[in-house]
């Protein structure tokens, strides 16, 4: 074993808390399926004070609020190896849906059994977020959660291959991909924008343009 085994901590890591990015597999992997309502009986799992496992109405097992928790808690660490961005890119690249970007030289790859926080789902309408401290990622709530909420976060994936993500997560707002909240307006812009550009097949429908340019 050597030195550079151990992960030690990075003295020029930032050390203001900003919101953090699960990195976008590369592989298709399924991580969000349509399944509502699909919530067993199974006997929740305590983590910590705040979270518990469970079986998850959007997808596979979810995290849970164990009790009500006050919005800015941070509520569990996202746990995780670190690994240099070579080795992370080729873990992408294999569809490994857990890895957080700390730096443009290492990540955090939360795929381990000593992570219960990679349990936690994605969500449009998330009531809680990743947030990066220095070279650490916690997830705090961003509101007060009722208990037995399930525990949600976006996993900020960037715009790349949004249409590979879909989502059915169940947010009244859920924009059917897993995609950084920051592009949701450039997906939304063009989903409508196909919408408009697809036929109608209605034969009585009005084929009047409403458009407002000047030119024609
Ligand atoms: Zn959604």
């Amino acid at each position: 074993m050597s030195a550079t085994d151990q992960p030690g901590t990075d003295p020029a890591a930032a050390t203001s808390t900003e919101t953090a990015s699960l990195a976008l597999p590369t592989e298709v992997v399924k991580i969000a399926s349509t399944a509502l309502g699909e919530a067993s009986t199974a006997p929740r799992e305590p983590v910590n004070e705040w979270l518990e496992l469970g079986s998850s109405g959007i997808h596979g097992r979810g995290g849970f609020a164990r009790c009500a928790i006050p919005a800015g808690t941070s509520i569990i660490e996202y746990l995780g190896e670190r690994v240099a961005k070579e080795e992370s890119n080729r873990r992408c690249v294999e569809g490994n849906p857990y890895i957080f970007t700390i730096n443009d030289e290492w990540d955090i790859d939360g795929d381990v059994a000593w992570n219960p926080a990679r349990f936690l789902n994605h969500s449009c309408g998330p009531n809680c977020e990743a947030q990066q401290e220095g070279d650490r990622i916690w997830l705090v709530s961003l509101r007060d959660i009722e208990p037995g909420e399930e525990l949600t976060f976006n996993y900020g994936y960037d715009i790349g291959e949004w249409r590979d993500y879909p989502c059915g997560c169940g947010a009244p707002n859920c924009l059917g991909f897993i995609v950084a909240e920051e592009f949701h307006e450039q997906v939304r812009l063009e989903l409508t924008r196909e919408i408009a550009a697809t036929p109608t097949p209605d034969p009585g429908a009005s084929n009047v343009s409403t458009h407002a340019n000047p030119h024609c």
